[in-house]
């Protein structure tokens, strides 16, 4: 006998599954919500906003962004790896959602890029602080009240463990622990998974990936996340394809420094590997999925970005050139008190010196290389940058001490992937067949960057998370019905 009886579960309170929810109990159905932690949001309390492809606000802005030229855009970055039909319908549906969104209150900034090279298809949530990290925070609020709202019933402290199948193979219930501690089960015809992913899972990152949380990798590592969502599909019989890191690239440390100190290290820098060698058009480096991926290649899983005193000075008098959103205070007058600063709190990860030579000894860097590099540099910033060709705005040269430099590793958000789904985010077999009863949405079920996270369209894995989970919470509701 079962404690709890309902249509739908939906396991996990991200926006994933809160969009799973809302969806379902707006198309009908009857909905229970199983949330591992006190709060729901996921990791998307941190974020900014998803992905919208041919939004108002993007027409509004005179910005030329099509399904179509999006969809051409991911499809050869993706070098076809992944499913278009997944990824057209995510993107067809994704301008809809944010006026979905706004109907239960949410309020965007408008459309933005992460970079200049991106395109602007940042919707970015409003909030009554200006535009910054956490405003996501305020669309899973929307959610969660709308969700209530229509009757979903929330459970808080309620992980889920298991998925239950009858004789036929079909979904029939789930087991969770309740916020005492004691088993339940829940019955229904169908259970959605949007657990986040495994980011706060070491072990299983180590076992998919390769990379070691705190050695290679320096991920955000969101309590709960560990990947409980991709095992219980794996154990009902769903094939297990790649997880991967959604990478971005990490400065060691950043968090308790002043912004200041990577608003300046975070500029198209030289950058130079451990053998003090080039190894890219650092103008690249915006990208910090491409910065990741590059750091992830060399000795050490290790690139240094390198400035000298003239260089701060141009970036306190005219700004540095590149803004980031996600340090929206692009402010570094006090570059030099963060950097006094990291140093008395022992910063591993950034490193001054009163010569190149003494620059290389503490860093690690090979000496000889690295003076020769910065010689052939500066030589660059007077003519062209024979090397990888940096555009000439960027290319400063490196002549007077103090030298400073930040260690640049690779990093990311989390883990994307492991659930197969279709076009339908249903969860399927090894044979591509659904498990009758069984969808996946958000991070366990992000099957579609192949190797690396598209930022050149960004807000695409809080906008896959909240579209997958309204494909999730219409279908499940379609299957439900149809079943009584
Ligand atoms: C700092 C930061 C900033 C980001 N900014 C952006 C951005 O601006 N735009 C963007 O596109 N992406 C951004 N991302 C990524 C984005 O937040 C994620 O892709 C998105 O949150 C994934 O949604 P989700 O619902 O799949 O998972 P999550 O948001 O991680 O939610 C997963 C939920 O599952 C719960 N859970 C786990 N296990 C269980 C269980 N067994 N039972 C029940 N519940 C469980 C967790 O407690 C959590 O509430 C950011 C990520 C971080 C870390």
């Amino acid at each position: 006998m079962a404690d709890y009886e309902t249509q739908i579960v939906v396991i996990a309170g991200g926006p994933a599954g809160l969009c799973a929810a809302v969806q379902a109990a707006e198309d009908g159905a009857d909905v229970i919500l199983i949330e591992k932690n006190a709060a729901v949001g996921g990791a998307a309390n941190m974020g900014m906003g998803p992905l919208a492809i041919g939004s108002k606000y993007q027409k509004r802005q005179m910005y030329d962004i099509t399904v179509e030229k999006a969809l051409n855009m991911f499809m050869e970055y993706t070098h076809y790896n992944v499913d278009a039909r997944l990824m057209k319908r995510y993107f067809e549906q994704s301008a809809e959602t944010i006026e979905w969104l706004e109907d239960m209150g949410v309020e965007f900034e408008g459309a933005y890029k992460y970079f200049t090279k991106s395109e602007p298809t940042w919707h970015i949530v409003k909030t009554d602080q200006g535009i910054g990290p956490r405003a996501a925070s305020f669309m899973n609020k929307a959610l969660f009240a709308r969700a209530q709202e229509l009757g979903v019933k929330v459970m808080l402290e309620t992980p889920g463990k298991k998925i239950l199948k009858d004789e036929n193979g079909h979904v029939c219930g789930v087991l969770a622990t309740d916020k005492e501690g004691k088993e339940i089960t829940i019955a229904c015809k169908a259970a959605i998974i949007a657990t986040g992913g495994a980011g706060a899972n070491p072990k299983l990152i180590k076992e998919e990936t390769g990379y070691e949380f705190g050695k290679d990798m320096f991920n955000f590592a969101i309590p709960g996340n560990v990947g409980d969502g991709i095992r219980m599909a794996w154990e009902a019989g769903v094939d297990h394809v790649p997880v991967r890191i959604e990478q971005a690239a990490n400065f060691e440390g950043i968090d308790e420094l002043p912004q200041s100190v990577p608003n300046v290290l975070m500029q198209p820098n030289l950058l130079v590997n451990l053998f003090g060698k080039r190894v890219m058009d650092e103008e690249q480096m915006q990208n910090t999925t491409f910065l990741s991926n590059a750091a992830s290649h060399q000795k050490e899983r290790k690139l240094f970005s390198i400035v000298d005193s003239s260089i701060v000075k141009y970036y306190m008098r005219n700004g540095v050139d590149e803004i980031s959103m996600v340090r929206t205070n692009p402010d570094v007058s006090d570059f030099i008190e963060g950097v006094k600063q990291a140093e008395e709190s022992g910063n591993k990860g950034l490193y001054v010196a009163d010569s190149i030579e003494e620059l290389a000894e503490k860093t690690g860097i090979d000496a000889d290389n690295l003076v020769e590099t910065v010689e052939e540099y500066n030589d660059y910033c007077d003519s062209t940058d024979e090397e990888f060709f940096k555009r000439k705005k960027y290319l400063r040269p490196l002549v007077k001490a103090p030298y400073y430099a930040a260690a640049i590793r690779p990093g990311g958000y989390g883990t994307v992937g492991g659930i197969r789904i279709n076009e339908n985010c249903e969860a399927c077999d090894k044979d591509f067949e659904p498990i009758p009863g069984l969808y996946a949405a958000g991070a366990d079920a992000c099957n579609i960057y192949d190797d690396s996270y598209m930022f050149l369209l960004p807000g695409n894995s809080m906008g896959f998370a909240v579209n997958s989970g309204r494909i999730a919470g219409m279908e499940a509701a379609e299957f439900v019905e149809d079943e009584d």
